[in-house]
């Protein structure tokens, strides 16, 4: 969509005042963070799942060069909730989780837009949402949410190419126009990055096409100190990594460049 500069500045204040104590941002210079997800609680630069990645990044045709995470979704948190629930078909029950990201996703293009911009300085850009692999009819939910990045981001679309599991798969998806990413900085957008497996696999693909350089942009990396307790000591270190509407999703630092 687009803003006038009275729009950004009554947004930024909603935004600042309702995912206050919500948001919770990584802080990429804390140390003990993959380097390309930003999962938490890792000795080494890498968490297990990117490792994997990793390890197979030469062979698949590439991958991101960058993964923004707006927020941290910690197990049983607002945030996790949100995330869990925006997309149920019962209205009720989606409805504030909804609102709630779509405050996260507009702090994160908007404020932040240029930032993530940035990262491929001068370059074209194009944006390309994961596609959903369950059936659904309407508007998806989370382009609900995308409707609102800058209209300086033009459109391109995915979709499966057969059914797609939870594994990191370089043929699951298809672009519908490949020639759209070619030479752009593309932003891959989904809502949740677990192990990053789709996003990485929609990223694999629009490399493949030819683009030039690739941002994953989510909304939360899910964080579930069940599945792996180094998490759980990283969380009773620092319970809370604080948020404010200038704090950069992209660059770790206060970002007055945003608010300018
Ligand atoms: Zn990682
Ligand atoms: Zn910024």
């Amino acid at each position: 969509m687009k803003y006038t500069a009275a729009d950004v500045e009554r947004m930024t204040k909603v935004v600042s005042r309702d995912l206050n104590g919500i948001v919770d941002l990584p802080r990429w210079t804390l140390g003990e963070f993959c380097q390309v997800c930003g999962h938490p609680g890792v000795s080494g630069t890498l968490c297990n799942a990117c490792s994997d990645h990793e390890s197979i990044r030469a062979v698949s045709g590439g991958m991101a060069d960058r993964v923004v995470p707006l927020t941290y979704a910690w197990w049983g948190t607002q945030i996790w909730n949100d995330i869990y629930n925006y997309k149920k078909p019962d209205e009720e029950v989606a409805r504030d989780g909804r609102i709630r990201l779509m405050k996260l996703g507009w702090w994160g293009t908007i404020v932040h837009g240029r930032c993530i911009e940035s990262l491929a300085p001068g370059m074209d850009l194009t944006m390309v949402t994961v596609p959903s692999t369950k059936g659904r009819t309407g508007v998806h939910p989370i382009e609900r949410i995308a409707r609102l990045f800058p209209d300086t981001w033009p459109r391109t679309t995915a979709r499966p190419s057969k059914a797609v599991g939870r594994a990191y798969d370089p043929i699951a998806f298809i672009l519908d126009d490949p020639a759209s990413v070619e030479n752009k900085h593309t932003i891959v957008f989904d809502d949740t990055w677990a192990t990053g497996a789709r996003a990485q696999s929609l990223a694999t693909t629009v490399r493949v096409a030819g683009a030039a350089y690739v941002t994953v942009l989510v909304l939360a990396n899910h964080l579930k100190p069940s599945v792996w307790p180094p998490l759980a000591d990283f969380r009773q270190k620092h319970p809370s990594l604080g948020w404010s509407v200038d704090q950069c999703p992209v660059r770790d630092v206060t970002c007055l460049a945003a608010l300018t």
